[in-house]
């Protein structure tokens, strides 16, 4: 970011109040720190965590995980709950942060979750997902999108409930 984006000045360097340069509009006399979208991701265990679902999206034959941006005034915690109940009809009955990255083709910090549902029924799916499947931890990491930053976190996800047990 080079200019303001709201006066279009071009923008400068100050100290904020913690001592950090942040770029600084001079003539909004206003900081202005980095924008970008937030968004979660997260995969869905059942209850004795040994199935996770992955789901078929936007006519798309590649398995993902559920996703969503997170809405203005909402948490990422329920941004999660919320997307699980839109796409799937399920409710979380627990939710833990795992780790995040920066995925600059859309400018957006993705967070990721592991999410943990009571109830296994997928027949209630919604119309914004193609399928829904419930998988085995080896048959989801053979199904996962191949080289898609939903692999990395799952692999991450699984490896950590794997080591759990
Ligand atoms: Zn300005």
């Amino acid at each position: 970011m080079n200019n303001c984006y709201e006066c279009g000045e071009k923008l400068g360097l100050k100290k904020d109040n913690e001592g950090t340069e942040v770029q600084y509009c001079e003539s909004c006399g206003a900081f202005r720190y980095p924008i970008f979208n937030t968004a979660m991701s997260t995969a869905i265990v059942n209850k004795s965590k040994d199935k996770v679902i992955l789901i078929k999206q936007y006519g798309k034959d590649d398995y993902i995980l559920v996703a969503g941006y997170v809405n203005k005034g909402e948490s990422v915690e329920q941004t999660v709950a919320r997307e699980v109940k839109e796409e799937l009809r399920l409710d979380i009955i627990n939710c833990e942060y795992m780790r995040s990255e920066y995925f600059e083709k859309s400018n957006t910090l993705m967070l990721n979750f592991i999410s943990v549902v009571e109830d296994e029924d997928l027949s209630k799916i919604s119309d914004e997902v193609d399928k829904a499947t419930w998988f085995s931890f080896d048959d989801a990491r053979k199904n996962i999108k191949k080289g898609s930053l939903a692999e990395k976190f799952l692999i991450k996800i699984l490896e950590k409930l794997e080591s759990a047990k």
